[in-house]
């Protein structure tokens, strides 16, 4: 649903590289089986977690990137959305000296959950961020880094500058802090503050444990989010602190 909406950076709506097309990250890790699955530089499809979860379920891979990603998702007739701008073709020197194109859109999009019976899952799809240059890609599509779960510890989804998270690995470390005993708040909290201090990066991060535990946490302003369990209304909120 978010993914169709045009209204966050993932699926139709995600933001486009230098070069004027929308090439989009995802991916999904099952917490039972540690089983996850990818697609990093993917154009022309609304859904890329869909085909994340094709690449999990239906290959032995991980990690399909590019054409090859695209040419797996129309193999399995996925719903298209067009891959190029009007905008006319430019020199590779004009995107290099290309500075913001994008309107600002609101976030990537990230979930984690958790079954009855105690299986955690995690997953994300991100149309990446501003003045990317062509082939660019982020945390997202990267496992440990954008996603984790592993029933032992707990699942996580990050958003933020990709090139941050993935020098820290953040979303496996949090998982380790979770096994050390730590609680959600306070192991997605430490690996945020480390981000901030050693790399000067920004993030967000949605972290649930097998037992149910969870936390929404974010070093940046805002982080728009929500949470259901299973009863009644969800919370959404624009800010957790
Ligand atoms: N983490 C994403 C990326 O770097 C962007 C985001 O979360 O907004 O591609």
């Amino acid at each position: 649903f978010l993914e169709q909406s045009g209204r966050l950076n993932a699926g139709r709506g995600s933001k486009r590289q230098l070069d004027g097309i929308q090439r989009m990250d995802a991916s999904l890790m099952d917490g039972a089986t540690l089983r996850a699955g990818a697609v990093a530089s993917i154009e022309g499809f609304v859904h890329p977690i869909t085909v994340a979860r094709l690449v999990m379920e239906e290959t032995n891979h991980v990690l399909l990137v590019g054409p090859w990603a695209s040419r797996f998702a129309r193999h399995f007739k996925l719903e298209r959305q067009p891959t190029r701008s009007p905008s006319r073709r430019v020199s590779y020197e004009s995107i290099l000296s290309r500075r913001q194109v994008d309107r600002d859109r609101h976030g990537t999009v990230g979930a984690v959950a958790l079954d009855r019976s105690g299986t955690v899952a995690s997953g994300a799809s991100t149309g990446g961020i501003n003045s990317m240059l062509p082939g660019r890609v982020g945390d997202t599509p990267l496992i440990g880094c954008g996603i984790y779960a592993d029933n032992r510890t707990g699942a996580v989804s990050m958003t933020g500058l990709g090139e941050g998270i993935i020098r820290l690995a953040v979303a496996r470390t949090i998982c380790e802090c979770l096994g050390d005993g730590k609680s959600p708040r306070v192991a997605g909290m430490i690996v945020l503050r480390q981000l901030v201090s050693r790399i000067g990066g920004a993030a967000g991060t949605l972290v649930m444990t097998p037992d149910g535990r969870f936390t929404i946490a974010h070093v940046t302003a805002h982080m728009a989010a929500g949470w259901w369990g299973g009863i009644g209304k969800p919370t959404v909120r624009g800010r957790w602190t």
